[in-house]
């Protein structure tokens, strides 16, 4: 899922899988001259195209895998009619129309075998305008009628429409998948994730970041909440129920660490406004700029070092310390960042001489 959804930018195999197969799928049927074309078609299916060939009994893997992607071509093909011999009215993509690239009419009685040429007047390579208004609703006749027809172009084709070239490329059939095909909607989180995504910090801490804006995190509510036996009590104060707000924001003992980060009054005015740790963090990552925001999500970063130290060690280090702990990791990380941009930099220098 994209980043700034909430994802953490890696590609669903599933929907990659089938952006690829869809590559030898669009060469099936956009190329029939190649030879495993020809055998491919001889096989499945002789008499018509790709995008209506069936699977079929004892059909090979390779096939199989490549018929899977029928539904993509199909969503993502266009035709860009030449004499229109080859394009079915009813039946194929070829009108130009957001979101749909099928006509809308109902089929008239006797009229299923129409292919485009039969709109065409044969005198002279225009729209048979009168009866293209009678035979389809007014919104596909509009659509018709403005799609200009040229002199020259006399063979009808296919191309593939998310691309402005009209070839085929994997990533715009990835985008269709993900887009058309596979429902993640349910994954998709509001939130400003693309500024979580571009803080300068260590990518340990943006990673740890996202899992608790993403509501992962192995808190003890949310690990009793999955089946494992443990005490829901917060490692600290032992008296509340250790979720992601008590972890960050709730627990008394958190006070003194907000306070030694200078934070401790911009947290305590938003207490009140925000319900969950996931709408006062993106509240606060919208709210706080430059040295602020960086000291908000270190100390977030900090205060679940400092709650696992006492979880697992039995270690309570002072506030402070543990502040100027996190503090050195992200200087150490700007100074490497820093010599890794000056080495950059003296590179080109030398390149230049
Ligand atoms: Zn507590």
């Amino acid at each position: 899922m994209r980043k700034e959804n909430g994802g953490m930018g890696f590609r669903n195999l599933y929907g990659f899988n089938l952006a690829m197969l869809r590559k030898q799928g669009w060469r099936l049927e956009t190329n029939q001259d190649t030879i495993v074309s020809k055998v491919f078609k001889a096989r499945y299916f002789p008499m018509g195209d790709f995008v209506d060939a069936k699977l079929g009994h004892n059909s090979s893997f390779i096939w199989r895998s490549i018929h899977a992607s029928q539904v993509v071509v199909r969503g993502s093909l266009r035709w860009r009619v030449g004499d229109g011999s080859r394009i079915r009215v009813w039946y194929d993509p070829w009108i130009k129309d957001e979101g749909r690239s099928y006509v809308t009419t109902a089929v008239p009685m006797g009229k299923g075998g129409l292919v485009v040429r039969d709109l065409i007047d044969s005198n002279g390579k225009v729209w048979r305008e009168d009866e293209v208004k009678t035979m389809f609703n007014e919104k596909d006749a509009k659509n018709i009628l403005a799609m200009p027809l040229i002199d020259e172009v006399s063979a009808d084709k296919q191309f593939w429409q998310f691309t402005t070239h009209g070839n085929y490329n994997v990533n715009s059939a990835y985008h269709y998948v993900m887009e058309h095909l596979v429902n993640n909607r349910g994954w998709r989180m509001e939130g400003s994730w693309l500024k979580l995504w571009r803080l300068k910090i260590p990518q340990k801490v943006k990673v740890f970041l996202w899992r608790a804006a993403r509501e992962c995190l192995p808190t003890r509510c949310r690990l009793q909440t999955r089946g494992v036996h443990c005490s829901d009590r917060c490692v600290h104060c032992n008296s509340s129920f250790e979720n992601d707000w008590h972890v960050f924001f709730g627990c008394e003992k958190l006070e003194p660490v907000w306070s030694a980060a200078y934070l401790w009054h911009v947290i305590r005015e938003n207490l009140e406004i925000a319900d969950r740790f996931v709408s006062l963090f993106f509240q606060l990552l919208d709210f706080l700029q430059h040295e602020q925001l960086l000291s908000f999500v270190m100390t977030l970063w900090c205060i679940w070092k400092r709650r696992n130290d006492k979880l697992w060690n039995d270690i309570e280090t002072q506030p402070r310390i543990s502040l100027q702990t996190a503090r050195e990791v992200l200087l150490q990380w700007q100074q490497v960042r820093d010599s890794q941009g000056r080495r950059t930099q003296d590179n080109h220098r030398t390149i230049d001489l």
